[in-house]
């Protein structure tokens, strides 16, 4: 199940990004699965409030997202394509 996915892989939270902005088909909320709220990748707010309000520019989701997908090649360990950049 999707959640579960998400959970367990890093850069599932990217995919985030995109379901937020196209509407309100993603508030069947992990609240009402009794899960706790995501945080932005940004800040330490519930997700959902920057998006809604717009919070960060798209350069500073950008930043964090270069950041996330650092971090999950590095514990990975294979480097991915940072080992590259
Ligand atoms: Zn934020």
């Amino acid at each position: 199940m999707a959640i579960g996915f998400e959970d367990d892989f890093t850069l599932g939270r990217l995919f985030d990004i995109d379901v937020m902005k196209q509407s309100s088909v993603h508030q069947l909320s992990r609240t009402d699965l009794g899960m706790p709220p995501r945080r932005c990748m940004v800040c330490e707010k519930p997700a959902k409030e920057c998006a809604r309000d717009q919070t960060h520019t798209a350069r500073e989701l950008s930043e964090a997202v270069e950041r996330q997908y650092l971090a999950y090649c590095s514990s990975v360990g294979n480097g991915g394509l940072a080992a590259g950049l």
